[in-house]
């Protein structure tokens, strides 16, 4: 198909050879200023941090983006050497696109539906709509023969539609929450239109072999791909490559954060203020209905019950970030959870001595990495879990190759580290053993288990992640015999 000549005359002067698309722009808004430069600050850590060492040597590069809010910039500019292309959402259509069918539809149904999805048809055209917005945006801004790396759930038709406009670009798509089984998934009503927007990629990468697999099979059984095995289709003669990319986090942050003498002091000062505890836990999550905290207040709830511990020898720490709070179902967890806690503290408390210190807030890096050097178990038991970088981080923290992590079978990080002590968070009973176990773990095993997950968190951190993806998606494009720009453009639907 030929590039529409529209599409051309718009192409902007200042093309990029990589183009990243996400939700958002790696920047939020500091302060309202003459300058565009001045008015905006890197976000810390996440995707931006893991790209940024890939990046310095691509002289053309460019993030293609939400800025946050309906009444941010609508011109492209730039910062820290960065192109930055925001992308204009309406109020209006946050809410079907956005609330809506990323986060009422498709972000519980991946979620093995742990809540109910809603299905309808005003979100998904939203959802078109905007993701028709971002495609159009990346082929103004793309360069001939450009590379690009489209992420997550909120744009996955971005692939379909781009390909269509752009059969030159070679296109690389990663998903970073679970991709569920097709049975599940055949209950989306726009099953094929999304499925093959993922395929309009040239490589698409999951979190976990189970996530690739199951997509794999969800392309043939919809009979829009072929392939004899799960890590190479074909569609319409073009090859779809199909692969795991676990994701890292910024090992040398941690390292640095936990290493820090002011961060060790208040670790200190976090025991000293519970009344130094034999033994800290730590849970730290967004308040989400996947994440399972309330599956671990439940077990920590009858382990006093039974008064496996004295009064006092082991106190909770739960951090639940405050997320999506516009949302029925977070309101009715944030309830559960808070009703929980208040059962535990008014039943087992002593005065001054609560066994659950509950910070409904969001902290900063520092705030979670004396958190994390002050625990002794870190609990991380998530129905079900893309990855779980909290889990990393714990594991990066600590550098003396103390504590114990017990993960949630059902999340990314579990496929690594194999030596947590692994648990099924639909068995509470479960749970219990393992806590009980985390509890009293002999120092030796407990450094055994810590040194060899920590080896495998330093190998694969969020660089080597970026890299290894557009390795494999440069070699993709290596590997098509009549190159990228004789490739054929697709229609979607
Ligand atoms: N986080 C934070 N402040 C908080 C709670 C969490 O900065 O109060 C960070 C945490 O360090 C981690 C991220 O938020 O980097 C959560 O990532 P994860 O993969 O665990 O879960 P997600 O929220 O992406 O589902």
């Amino acid at each position: 198909m030929q590039e529409h000549p529209q599409i051309q005359e718009r192409r902007s002067d200042q093309t990029a050879d990589l183009v990243v698309v996400a939700n958002r722009l790696p920047v939020r808004r500091v302060q309202a200023d003459e300058d565009l430069d001045e008015q905006w600050t890197v976000s810390p850590g996440g995707l931006v941090s893991a790209m940024a060492p890939v990046l310095a040597d691509r002289n053309r590069f460019a993030w293609v983006g939400w800025p946050g809010d309906a009444d941010g910039p609508t011109e492209a500019f730039n910062h820290e050497e960065m192109r930055l292309v925001p992308v204009h959402i309406s109020e209006e259509e946050h809410e079907l696109h956005y609330e809506g069918m990323s986060n009422g539809t498709l972000w519980p149904l991946y979620h093995d539906k742990v809540e109910p999805s809603e299905f309808h048809r005003h979100w998904f055209d939203g959802h078109r709509r905007v993701n028709q917005r971002f495609a159009d945006l990346v082929s103004e801004n793309a360069a001939e023969n450009a590379t690009v790396w489209v992420h997550d759930y909120q744009l996955q038709l971005v692939p379909g539609y781009l390909r269509a406009l752009r059969p030159d670009l070679t296109i690389g798509f990663f998903l970073h929450i679970p991709f569920p089984p097709p049975e599940l998934f055949m209950q989306i009503p726009w099953r094929t239109e999304l499925t093959t927007g993922l395929l309009g990629a040239d490589l698409v990468g999951f979190q976990t072999l189970e996530g690739a697999n199951n997509f794999a099979r969800l392309a043939r059984t919809l009979d829009l791909a072929a392939g004899e095995t799960n890590e190479l289709l074909t569609r319409n003669g073009r090859d779809i490559h199909i692969r795991a990319f676990p994701i890292g986090i910024d090992v040398e942050r941690y390292n640095e954060g936990a290493n820090r003498p002011e961060i060790t002091e208040r670790a200190a000062l976090v025991r000293k203020r519970l009344g130094n505890p034999k033994k800290v836990l730590l849970g730290v999550d967004r308040l989400d209905y996947t994440k399972g905290i309330d599956v671990r207040l439940r077990a920590f709830k009858e382990l006093l019950a039974e008064e496996r511990f004295g009064p006092g020898e082991v106190i909770l720490i739960q951090v639940a970030q405050p997320s999506r709070d516009n949302v029925e179902a977070y309101v009715a967890l944030k309830e559960r959870v808070q009703g929980l806690v208040g059962e535990i503290n008014g039943d087992f408390a002593r005065v001054g001595v609560p066994p659950v210190h509950y910070i409904h807030q969001s902290r900063d890096f520092d705030e979670l990495m004396s958190l994390y050097r002050s625990a002794d178990v870190m609990m991380v038991t998530p129905l079900r879990d893309g990855m779980n970088l909290v889990a990393k981080e714990y594991v990066a923290s600590r550098h003396d190759d103390t504590g114990v992590l017990v993960l949630s079978e059902f999340a990314g990080a579990a496929d690594e580290l194999t030596e947590a002590l692994i648990v099924n968070p639909y068995d509470i009973d479960g749970v219990k053993s393992a806590l009980m176990r985390a509890v009293a773990m002999p120092a030796d095993e407990a450094a055994e288990r810590m040194a060899a997950m920590r080896a495998k968190v330093e190998e694969n951190h969020a660089t080597r992640w970026a890299e290894s993806f557009l390795t494999a998606l440069r070699d993709v494009t290596r590997r098509t015999p009549s190159g990228p720009s004789k490739r054929q453009g697709e229609t979607t639907g």
